[in-house]
């Protein structure tokens, strides 16, 4: 256990916060710091083709140990943490035995991680816990899943009798701003399919998640002098609330859930000349989002229609899509991951992400990308921490998915 407490630390006390104000690839110099570290611990556990491009993405393989041929397989992790919250001077403390009590994480300021309020706390009574100081998020998300693929693979190379095809490694910079798979060689990694480690709770499979589009609305006002202002005026800011009170209240983020798309408003600049509403749209159901992105247009081009002129213009511009319209025809891969999980006694937790991942992406670039558990909680935080029994169930996942791969591709 010690092992993998050590490897996991020596990689969240390096900085890697990502900017998503930033144009270069990674998108601070100090993700440099981790994927150099990366690279040299991948070569000496013995790794073969270790390499780093000039945008920080790291790759390497661990050849077939068996003569017949072997789908080859992918796990994939980003080094960097999000820029939501500080990632600099992280002091890990470790709580060994956990007694399902409240965790003080820092006295002095009070900062108290409690299962009153974090429920998930309770899951993992008597377990080994890695939370922060309370001044910084932690970093699992995902230097766990790194820390996971990296002890797995040593663990392969530790332990030639367990039998499987070629394995593939991939790092990338700055998935926290959205780019993780921008400059992903697909071509290069030559993977069949992969999985990223980036979940959270133990059991987690997701191949699912989110179509989503961005939309920029823009409504055109006219300033006149208030006083002589009748029938003259087109004040943009009460245009602007015309069009967010026709769309369906209940179908935000507040009021959904599961597979229940929504419209976020979550951004107005306006002033009378001018109002600029910012949406954003997801929809698991293909037709359901783009049934969404109509729907829009339809009410500005009503209400377009009702004011005789083109005081509404919107914008619309696709994000990404669910990656299940690509995982689909290769479902053996989701059932491999299940079979793997219950090989080693871990329910399968299988649901769809509110979100997206840089699977998605992966999985419309080619290379079919389903998520698994890396085991960490409360992302992006403070009260970010993660159980190190969960670290090493992932660990036995990725060994065992390598083996079933194997197995089943045996005539
Ligand atoms: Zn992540």
């Amino acid at each position: 256990m010690q092992h993998i407490i050590d490897r996991f630390i020596s990689y969240v006390t390096i900085d890697t916060e990502s900017d998503p104000n930033s144009e270069t690839t990674p998108s601070t110099k100090k993700q440099w710091d981790l994927a150099n570290k990366l690279v040299d611990e991948l070569k000496a556990i013995g790794l073969s083709d270790v390499s780093i491009d000039e945008n920080a993405y790291i790759m390497a393989t661990l050849p077939s140990n068996v003569d017949h041929a072997v789908p080859t397989i992918g796990f994939i992790s980003h080094f960097d943490t999000s820029p939501d919250f500080t990632g600099a001077n992280i002091k890990p403390q470790i709580v060994k035995d956990y007694d399902g009590k409240d965790i003080i994480l820092n006295a002095t300021e009070n900062i108290v991680l409690s299962p009153d309020y974090f429920e998930d706390l309770l899951m993992y009574k008597g377990q080994t816990l890695i939370t922060t100081d309370g001044t910084t998020l932690l970093g699992a998300d995902d230097k766990a899943g790194i820390t996971e693929i990296v002890t797995a693979m040593e663990h392969l190379i530790n332990h030639p009798e367990i039998k499987h095809g070629t394995i593939k490694v991939g790092f990338t910079p700055d998935e926290e701003i959205g780019r993780g798979a921008h400059k992903f060689d697909v071509e290069k990694f030559g993977a069949d399919w992969a999985y990223t480690m980036d979940g959270s709770q133990v059991g987690e499979l997701e191949y699912e998640n989110f179509n989503a589009a961005g939309a920029k609305i823009t409504v055109k006002g006219k300033i006149v002098h208030p006083g002589y202002a009748k029938g003259k005026m087109i004040n943009s800011m009460y245009y602007a609330s015309e069009f967010i009170n026709s769309l369906p209240r209940t179908e935000t983020p507040e009021h959904t859930e599961g597979y229940e798309g929504f419209f976020h408003l979550h951004n107005i600049e306006g002033d009378v000349e001018k109002t600029m509403l910012q949406y954003i749209i997801r929809d698991h159901d293909k037709d359901k989002f783009e049934a969404r992105k109509a729907l829009m247009q339809k009410i500005v081009d009503d209400l377009n229609t009702k004011y005789e002129s083109e005081v509404f213009k919107l914008e619309l511009k696709d994000q990404y899509f669910n990656m299940k319209e690509k995982v689909e025809p290769v479902m053996q891969i989701v059932d491999i991951a299940e079979a793997a999980m219950k090989a080693v006694g871990i329910a399968p937790l299988i649901k769809a992400i509110r979100g997206g991942t840089d699977g998605s992406q992966l999985s419309y670039m080619g290379l079919p990308c389903p998520n698994i558990f890396a085991g960490g909680h409360n992302f992006h935080g403070r009260y970010e921490y993660v159980p190190v029994e969960s670290m090493q169930k992932a660990v036995e996942v990725i060994v065992k998915i390598a083996e079933l791969t194997a197995v089943s591709s045996e005539q």
